[in-house]
């Protein structure tokens, strides 16, 4: 039996080689990679300018498969979450935000997640494994294509765009599976496919330090580190990947990305954990991290108020303490934005991403794998850390 390639999991190049085993010239790939990613087309048949010869032998040989679509909710707010199989019971979650002048899309990279941040969801289920491009450059395909439908849009490569912006920051830490993020995340900014300018493709980390100096070569976008955190010590209670890479060491990291990176500054994320995080000292301490006088580093402050699930033992700062703490950032001349919640009513907050059909019996597979992660990646990487916040 031939396996069928996914014409989704091919970058630009890999389509041009593809096209050349079967005989076909570089432009065909072109062609073909606009009827895939600016018609959102699945059928070769209806791409109506490829020889009927060549669409017969794709026919044969190729599919253009996103993960299938397990449940698709809208929220009062107009936030948009699916629910995605992956196979193997897990599930990824995709959460579309429309704004008055953008769409964004907030994407997945793993079936859950190793690092485990104590305040996360995601981290709280275990790693299952890394999406494929396909798995990933598909969320964006289906979701594109699927907000155009109901809007009674036509598909086409000018002027309808649904999804103006792309953020990596669903499920998963995009950086511990960097190549079919970056491959997908070159898709995004390929003209052929969805042209998106860097600036608009966000990918967030918890501070996976040599994969931000990696990223900064192969595909400098605009980068959201998750913070969290004015100490070590209380960074490594929340992030256990802090004891591994510890701030100093993520501060100089974003110092050196800022020479590659398409803006001129990056964006901290920072939850507000009540009692944890959120005092005025804490936000002093931010201050002298990144006004220090010797390596500054140009930055912003997007401050999110906790999105809280059962078993986190944790909860949201005030409404009145996160202005508070903002304008101790602001009146050091920080510009700091508080995020709105929303998609609440559907569980499409950050970190409220878990993809509930997970089969719970295979926990001890996930956790398992985490462990074989955390060899990998170093001891004090996962779920190990006592918290003392
Ligand atoms: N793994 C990456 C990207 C996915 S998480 C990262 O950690 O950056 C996306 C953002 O949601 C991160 O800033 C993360 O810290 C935040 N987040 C996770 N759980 C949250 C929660 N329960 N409430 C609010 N924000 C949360
Ligand atoms: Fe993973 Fe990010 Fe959640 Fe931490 S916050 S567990 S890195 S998805």
């Amino acid at each position: 039996m031939t396996t069928l390639t996914n014409l989704l999991d091919l970058d630009p190049a890999q389509l041009i080689a593809y096209c050349g085993e079967l005989g076909e010239k570089p432009f065909r790939a072109k062609q073909l990679q606009r009827w895939i990613h600016q018609f959102g087309a699945s059928d070769f048949n209806a791409m109506t300018d490829l020889a009927k010869s060549l669409r017969d032998k794709l026919a044969g040989r190729a599919v253009i498969s996103a993960p299938a679509v397990i449940s698709d909710h809208t929220s009062t707010d107009g936030t948009r979450k699916w629910l995605l199989d992956v196979g193997a019971g897990n599930a990824v979650e995709t959460v579309f935000i429309p704004e008055e002048n953008r769409g964004t899309l907030c994407i997945s990279t793993q079936a859950g997640c190793a690092v485990n941040c104590r305040f996360c969801s995601t981290g709280k289920q275990g790693f299952s494994r890394n999406l494929s491009v396909g798995e990933i450059i598909g969320q964006l395909w289906m979701a594109e294509f699927a907000i155009r439908k109901s809007k009674g849009l036509e598909p086409g490569p000018k002027g309808e765009r649904q999804i103006t912006n792309v953020v990596m920051m669903g499920m998963g830490e995009p950086l511990l599976n960097f190549e079919p993020t970056v491959t997908a995340m070159k898709l995004m900014l390929d003209d052929n496919a969805y042209g998106l300018s860097r600036r608009r493709v966000t990918l967030s980390t918890s501070g996976v330090v040599p994969m931000i100096d990696r990223l900064a070569q192969e595909c400098p976008v605009a980068l959201a580190v998750s913070l969290h955190a004015s100490n070590d010590q209380l960074r490594d209670g929340l992030i256990p990947l802090n004891k591994k890479y510890p701030i100093s060491e993520l501060m100089a990291a974003c110092r050196r990305y800022l020479d590659y990176a398409p803006r001129d500054f990056v964006t901290f994320e920072y939850c507000m954990l009540d009692g944890v995080n959120d005092s005025d000292l804490h936000a002093h301490e931010l201050v002298s991290l990144v006004r220090n006088e010797l390596n500054p580093v140009p930055c912003k402050f997007n401050l999110i108020p906790f999105n809280p699930f059962p078993e986190s033992g944790l909860t949201r700062s005030s409404n009145i303490r996160i202005k508070a703490f903002a304008q101790v950032l602001i009146d050091a001349g920080i510009v700091t934005t508080i995020r709105k919640t929303r998609g609440d009513d559907i569980d499409a907050a950050c970190g409220q991403l878990a993809g509930e059909v997970q089969d719970r019996t295979r926990v001890q597979e996930r956790m398992q794998k985490m462990t074989e992660y955390q060899n990998k990646y170093g001891k004090n990487f996962g779920r190990i850390v006592e918290v003392s916040a």
